[in-house]
């Protein structure tokens, strides 16, 4: 949303909720925002005629309001980016978890496989044919246990 002299405040605080709490934190006598006054007020009022009652520049105060919506965009879309990895994450541990042999102690590592007797790398360890055994002992698959990390 473009923000220019003649946006109502009370748009700009539709469109961008958060803004009132960052608004209030810049000068206390904003907090009248809050009021069901100051939202009676921001319906009729723009960004210049606000302006010119508070004696703030207008381009000022638009700049900041500018600055601190693309600050926010910003976070927000960093945020959800780390959400989708972490995601990715998640769903990649639990398809591709370690087991290790209870006899012997090695670990089946899904990412590696167990090429040697026909696992290709990538396999989970739930997809393994049940006649495999352990390449280093040769007990069956039912001696693995899951690693818990
Ligand atoms: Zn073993």
């Amino acid at each position: 949303m473009e923000i220019n002299k003649d946006t109502k405040l009370m748009d700009i605080l539709k469109q961008y909720p958060w803004l009132e709490d960052e608004v209030i934190k810049l000068d206390e006598s904003l907090a009248v925002i809050k009021t069901p006054f100051g939202k009676m007020m921001a319906k009729k009022l723009t960004v210049s005629k606000a302006c010119e009652m508070a004696n703030i520049d207008m381009q000022e105060a638009m700049n900041m309001l500018n600055a601190m919506i693309e600050k926010h965009e910003h976070i927000t879309s960093v945020k959800q980016n780390n959400n989708i990895e972490l995601n990715q994450d998640n769903e990649r541990k639990t398809i591709m978890e370690k087991y290790v042999c209870t006899a012997c102690g090695y670990v089946y590592d899904p990412e590696l496989g167990d090429p040697d007797s026909g696992i290709q790398p990538g396999t989970a360890f739930e997809d393994i044919p049940e006649d495999w055994v352990c390449p280093l002992c040769g007990v069956s698959k039912d001696m693995f246990e899951k690693v818990s990390e």
